[in-house]
């Protein structure tokens, strides 16, 4: 078989939403996993609605989410220009080419393609009627997705209008054909296009390419699709979240997708591997902030310290939390005892600011769930400071030290933890405790604990 070719063409006329970066996934999926070529073309013919800043947002937003594409804008390629708006010629000679075969007219300015065995709406002016209906068995599309789809297309269409500007489905068609893609991979809002797609290749004389229609992407709540206004639709706001990108386009590959073996979580090499786009669902995928952000999480836990490191000094710095003297070991030193349980980067500064200030903020809600539940929290730090003071400092030592207080005062060890950390942090919960009063250090740990009492 020949080598796939498989393009992304947005229309750069909004904001990068999920449902575009899907798109654009799923073919980069397949052409990845075939070993083809993904190409990415810019359907720019809309002057009016076309804007430099939204062809920048799928610029930035695709290479954030890893989708590199092999021949295309700032890439180059030989069937280029990738942008459809500098194909005006192309598209002026094609029409040429299939009004010279009989098969394109003029009427009232502007272009129709006539349907073969059709009868053209010249033809049926004279029945006082712009078109009639023609008697065409329907196409069955193979379609990747969704299998055997029956299409009708029964009338003449427009191909250029009467201002001169080609529409969609000519140019849409005119490109696949010479930029030779074999697959074509879109939402499913463009099922009802491909009738008049299929009718231009057989104008053309070429051979279609294979059509795969993924399914929509619904709204959390309700039947309605996922709009570019609702929340988490914008792949910039996962940027500004600090979202790994890498979670992103995990999630995104759950949209309509399931690996075969159920395990969600999974590093894109084997998503490539195990990626088959017949296996993509007919069913409607719901999008879902909360795994999104559970994938993020499980993501975040597999990253290497190092790499995990080289994320977080940024966001420490540009919020304060650390300055430029914290060295390396010291924050990788921390960092380790907080990659496995915070669930974002975005909360990285709330939740290890106490490390490196004794100034911090006190969550007095959890001090009031404190003293609801085990009483009085500076008495049971009162009871085990003596205990803390003589341990040496190591977690096993600390972990004896709690058993040993709540044994001789018939408590359970851990009605000092939550006191404890409270009084350390300020936080109800976070890091595993013993790690944060090693990492803390005794002397920073022994203060904190008498201002508390204090
Ligand atoms: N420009 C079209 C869109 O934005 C592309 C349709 C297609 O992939 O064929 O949806």
């Amino acid at each position: 078989m020949s080598q796939v070719r498989v393009r992304f063409a947005p229309s750069p006329t909004g904001f990068f939403h999920i449902g575009s970066a899907r798109t654009a996934l799923f073919n980069w999926l397949y052409a990845r996993h075939t070993g083809g070529k993904f190409i990415l073309r810019i359907e720019d013919t809309d002057k009016e609605r076309n804007s430099e800043a939204f062809l920048k947002v799928i610029f930035d937003s695709m290479r954030w989410l890893g989708m590199d594409w092999d021949e295309g804008p700032e890439v180059g390629g030989e069937f280029g220009p990738y942008f459809q708006s500098q194909r005006t010629e192309l598209y002026k000679a094609k029409l040429q080419e299939l009004a010279a075969k009989g098969r394109a007219y003029e009427k009232d300015g502007a272009w129709w393609l006539r349907l073969e065995g059709a009868r053209s709406p010249a033809y049926d002016d004279h029945l006082k009627k712009d078109y009639e209906k023609v008697d065409t068995v329907p196409m069955v599309l193979h379609d990747m997705v969704r299998g055997q789809v029956a299409r009708v297309e029964d009338r003449d269409f427009v191909i250029f209008r009467s201002n001169g500007e080609p529409v969609f489905h000519f140019v849409n068609v005119v490109d696949d054909i010479e930029m030779q893609i074999t697959h074509v991979i879109r939402g499913e809002d463009h099922l009802s296009n491909t009738s008049k797609h299929l009718e231009l290749f057989k104008a053309f004389g070429a051979k279609p390419p294979i059509y795969g229609h993924i399914p929509l992407i619904l709204k959390t709540d309700g039947p309605g699709k996922m709009s570019k206004r609702d929340k988490g639709a914008l792949i910039e706001e996962y940027q500004q979240r600090r979202y790994l990108p890498s979670a992103v386009r995990n999630y995104l590959c759950l949209l309509g997708w399931t690996p075969a073996d159920g395990k969600e979580v999974l590093p894109i090499e084997e998503i490539i591997k195990q990626f088959e786009i017949s296996a993509v669902h007919q069913s409607n995928a719901r999008f879902d902030e909360r795994k999104m952000s559970h994938i993020n999480a499980q993501t975040l836990r597999t990253l290497p310290a190092a790499e995990f490191a080289t994320l977080a000094r940024p966001i420490l710095l540009e919020t304060k939390v650390i300055d430029a003297s914290v060295s390396d070991a010291r924050l990788t030193e921390v960092l380790g005892i907080v990659q496995e349980k915070v669930t974002s980067l975005e909360h990285l500064p709330e939740f290890m600011g106490f490390f490196f200030t004794t100034d911090f903020k006190k969550d007095e809600g959890a001090l009031a769930n404190l003293t609801k539940k085990g009483g009085d929290p500076v008495a049971r730090v009162r009871e085990l400071l003596p205990t803390l003071e003589a341990a040496a400092w190591t977690e096993p030592a600390l972990e004896a030290a709690f058993a040993a207080v709540g044994a001789a005062r018939e408590r359970k060890p851990t009605d000092y933890f939550a006191p404890v950390r409270f009084a350390t942090s300020g936080q109800g919960g976070g890091a595993h405790l013993l790690g944060v009063l090693r990492v803390l250090g005794r002397d920073t740990t022994l203060a904190r604990l008498k201002a508390f009492i204090a």
